[in-house]
């Protein structure tokens, strides 16, 4: 778990000032830490009954495609708005500052689908909540979340357990 955390670069302010960012592109470009990170979350998921993987834009799409390529199930987009070229069902969430919305494919997860949703970091917990709700949507169970970032501070593992989902995080940071 260390080799995780360490190969995670921090950029103090970044994008604005108070926001320690939490990096993922140094360990994304480590093998040795990504070998490690796919390991430990497909011997964790392994038995879980899983029949499709669901990585969140951007940065989830990098290990949700590797971990559904390791357990030999399909790989689906939950992407930013227009950026899914056929019929979408889509979600509205808050932002500190805002509103966002994300899409997934109609088609993409079948009723009864046991679905794995996969991203870089949980903070607040509103992306990865709006997520749930699209492949609920879609008459899918959400078996479980995995993030390789925890911020225990900003409580959004802690929301997403309370709906009753499990969720696998590999390393946290304290602050925002
Ligand atoms: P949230 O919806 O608040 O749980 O935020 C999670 C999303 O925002 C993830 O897709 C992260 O990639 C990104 N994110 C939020 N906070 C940070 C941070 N401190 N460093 C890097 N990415 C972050």
């Amino acid at each position: 778990m260390n080799k995780i955390k360490n190969a995670i670069r921090t950029i103090p302010d970044f994008p604005i000032d108070g926001i320690m960012f939490r990096d993922v592109t140094t360990l994304y470009s480590n093998s040795e830490a990504m070998k490690e990170v796919i390991k430990l979350t497909c011997d964790y998921w392994r038995n879980e009954g899983l029949t499709s993987i669901a990585g969140i834009e951007a940065r989830g799409f990098i290990t949700g495609s590797i971990i559904a390529n390791q357990l030999s199930l399909p790989f689906v987009p939950i992407r930013k708005k227009g950026k899914l070229p056929y019929d979408t069902l889509s979600q509205e969430y808050e932002l500190e500052y805002g509103k966002a919305t994300i899409e997934i494919h109609s088609d993409a997860i079948n009723r009864n689908d046991n679905v794995l949703i996969v991203d870089d970091l949980i903070a607040t917990g509103g992306t990865a909540l709006a997520s749930i709700e699209l492949v609920k949507k879609l008459g899918a169970n959400v078996k479980g979340c995995t993030f390789i970032i925890d911020l225990p501070e900003l409580k959004g593992k802690e929301k997403i357990e309370e709906i009753g989902i499990k969720v696998q995080t590999l390393c946290s940071f304290e602050g925002h």
